[in-house]
């Protein structure tokens, strides 16, 4: 199932899709607009680590074989988090890309696991940097996926938490270029999570890309004031294809395609 094609030099892969899978027929409706829109991965999560166990909490394997179902169909590949060594397995024969969210950069366990456990495959890691940790911090630690087996690395900028609460978190622009200067890695842009608001999202978006960022993440939603998480940061269709376009001119100035 592994897929090596997450990065590609001078292009910006767009990696969309719901915060959390929700149901069949929410994201067959993403994977349609997606694959329309001439995209070709797209994100969800099924276990969703929920600052309080009264919130949705994903819909766990069930999630896992929709994304896989639905991306079947569409031809499109996924990126779901992995947030217990124990899924691992099943995983990886579902999904073509495994995210190490914010919550578990520091889960050094989970990162030998994960590694180990992907050693053979290669299959691509989503790397997020935690909320509340350093540059160096973070640099130091995707040492563990490297270490542990797995070298097929890429790094993901979501915002950290600062004294400015008019945001989610803050993103943190300049992680963009060091993660080119001081690591071999590439580097995706998570921008809905440090937004917080679907109006931000845009020009968090524009900043991302003519920053160098090598992937983006972006929460899109068939409704969002109805998502079961994160509703206030998803993208509707329009918004996203209206950002999707000045994207492309944007990638244009920079010698980049878009896919
Ligand atoms: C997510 O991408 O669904 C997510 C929970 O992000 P983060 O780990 O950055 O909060
Ligand atoms: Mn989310």
């Amino acid at each position: 199932m592994a897929s090596f094609d997450i990065y590609k030099e001078n292009s910006v892969r767009i990696i969309a899709g719901p915060c959390s899978v929700e149901s069949f027929e929410q994201l067959d409706c993403v994977a349609n607009f997606l694959k329309e829109l001439g995209l070709t991965w797209m994100r969800g999560g099924a276990f969703k680590p929920r600052t309080s166990p009264h919130s949705f909490q994903g819909l766990g394997f069930e999630g896992v074989d929709i994304l896989q179902n639905v991306a079947h169909a569409y031809k499109l590949k996924t990126v779901t988090e992995v947030v217990d060594s124990l899924h691992i397995p099943y995983l990886m024969k579902r999904i073509n890309c495994l995210q190490v969210g914010a919550r578990n950069m520091t889960n050094y366990e989970l990162l030998k696991s994960l590694a180990k456990q992907t050693a053979n495959t290669q299959v691509p890691i989503l790397f997020k940097r935690s909320m509340a940790s350093t540059i160096d911090e973070w640099f130091q630690t995707v040492d563990y996926l490297s270490e542990y087996g797995n070298k097929n690395i890429i790094m993901c900028e979501r915002g950290i938490c600062s004294f400015e609460p008019a945001t989610r978190y803050t993103l943190d622009i300049a992680a963009i270029p060091l993660t080119k200067m001081q690591t071999q890695y590439p580097i995706a842009v998570d921008t809905s999570h440090p937004a917080g608001d679907a109006e931000l999202v845009p020009a968090l978006t524009k900043a991302a890309l003519a920053a160098g960022a090598d992937a983006i993440l972006i929460e899109v939603h068939p409704d969002p004031p109805s998502a079961k998480s994160d509703a206030n940061q998803q993208l509707s269709f329009s918004q996203f294809e209206k950002l999707l376009g000045e994207l492309r001119r944007i990638c244009v100035a920079l010698d980049k395609v878009l896919i």
